[in-house]
C-alpha cells in the first residue's frame, strides 16, 4: 500500500511539472495581465501593462520639470512603440545615476515620456498620453 501511495505521489508531481512549463497554460497565466497600453494621440500600440515595473519602489512617479511642470509617470520595462530621440544626458535627471532620453511615439511623434538607462534601462511614459486600448 505504501509503495502504491508513494507512486501516486510521484505520478501527480510529475504532471504538475509538466502543465506548468506548457506554454498554453502560460498564455492564459498572462492574458489577463496582457492588456495592450496605447499612444493616446494616435492609439498606436506602445507598451503592455504586464511590462511594467517599479523603479525606486514605485511603478507610479509624480516629478517637476525645471520649467514647473508637474508630470505623473509610469515606468515600464520596455515599450516597443516609442523610439528615443537626441543624446542621453544627466542634466535634471529624475532618477539619480540614470541618463535620459526623449521618448516619442513612433507612430505620431508625440513625446510620450522619457527613456532612463544607466546599464540598466526602463521608459518611464506619462500617464496622461498612455491609455489602455478599448
Ligand atoms: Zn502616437
Amino acid at each position: 500500500m505504501e509503495l502504491v501511495w508513494n507512486q501516486y505521489c510521484f505520478k501527480k508531481t510529475d504532471l504538475q511539472a509538466e502543465k506548468s512549463t506548457s506554454t498554453d497554460v502560460e498564455n492564459d497565466e498572462t492574458a489577463e495581465e496582457n492588456k495592450k497600453l496605447c499612444c493616446t494621440f494616435c492609439k498606436t500600440h506602445v507598451t503592455d501593462v504586464a511590462a511594467g515595473i517599479s523603479i525606486n519602489g514605485q511603478h507610479t512617479h509624480t516629478f517637476s520639470n525645471p520649467a514647473g511642470y508637474a508630470y505623473t509617470i509610469n515606468c515600464y520595462e520596455s515599450a516597443p512603440g516609442c523610439l528615443n530621440i537626441g543624446e542621453g544626458t544627466h542634466q535634471f535627471t529624475w532618477f539619480k545615476g540614470y541618463e535620459w532620453q526623449i521618448a516619442i511615439c513612433h507612430a505620431c511623434k508625440e513625446q510620450l515620456g522619457w527613456f532612463f538607462s544607466n546599464g540598466q534601462q526602463f521608459y518611464a511614459l506619462i500617464a496622461d498620453y498612455i491609455s489602455l486600448e478599448k
